[in-house]
C-alpha cells in the first residue's frame, strides 16, 4: 500500500488556489456595519432613484425574522434584518433598494414594481430569497448542515 508522506506540489498548489478561493468568498460576504450600511443605501439611491430616497437612518436588526427589511417612511427609518447577513451582496442591495422605493412609493402596487425595475437584478434576488424560505421549510436532513 502507498501513503503519500507529503503533498505533491501540484497538490499543494492546488490546494493553496482552494484556500485563497474560499479566503476571496468570505471577504465578498463580509458583513457591513450600519455606518457602511447607511452609506451603501445612499449609493443605491444615488444610482437607481437618482438619490430621491433619503433614509434618516438605516440599520441592522434582529428582532425582525419574518420580513427581510422594513420601512417607516414618516421617520425616514430602514431595517434590515441579521438574516440577510452572510447572503450575497446583490441581495442586500435588493432588500435596500426595496425598502429605498418604499420611501418614495409605499405598499407594493404596479407603480413600486415599476420604480424598483430600476435595480437590475430584482428577479434573481427574489428568487434568492424565495429560494431561502422554501429551504427553511424543508424537513431536516440530519448531517445535511453541518459544514
Ligand atoms: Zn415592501
Amino acid at each position: 500500500m502507498l501513503i503519500p508522506a507529503r503533498m505533491s506540489e501540484a497538490e499543494e498548489k492546488r490546494w493553496v488556489t482552494v484556500m485563497l478561493n474560499k479566503l476571496a468568498a468570505q471577504e465578498s460576504r463580509r458583513v457591513l456595519g450600519d455606518a457602511e450600511l447607511a452609506e451603501r443605501a445612499e449609493r443605491l439611491s444615488a444610482q437607481y432613484f437618482g438619490g430621491r430616497a433619503r433614509p434618516a437612518s438605516v440599520r441592522w436588526v434582529t428582532n425582525q425574522n419574518t420580513r427581510w427589511g422594513s420601512c417607516t417612511p414618516s421617520e425616514g427609518s430602514i431595517r434590515l434584518s441579521h438574516r440577510l447577513q452572510g447572503m450575497p451582496e446583490y441581495v442586500v442591495d435588493y432588500v435596500l433598494c426595496h425598502e429605498l422605493a418604499h420611501l418614495l412609493v409605499p405598499g407594493h402596487g404596479p407603480g413600486f414594481w415599476r420604480l424598483l425595475e430600476a435595480y437590475p437584478r430584482t428577479e434573481r434576488a427574489r428568487g434568492y430569497l424565495e429560494g431561502v424560505v422554501a429551504a427553511d421549510r424543508l424537513p431536516q436532513v440530519p448531517g445535511a448542515r453541518d459544514e
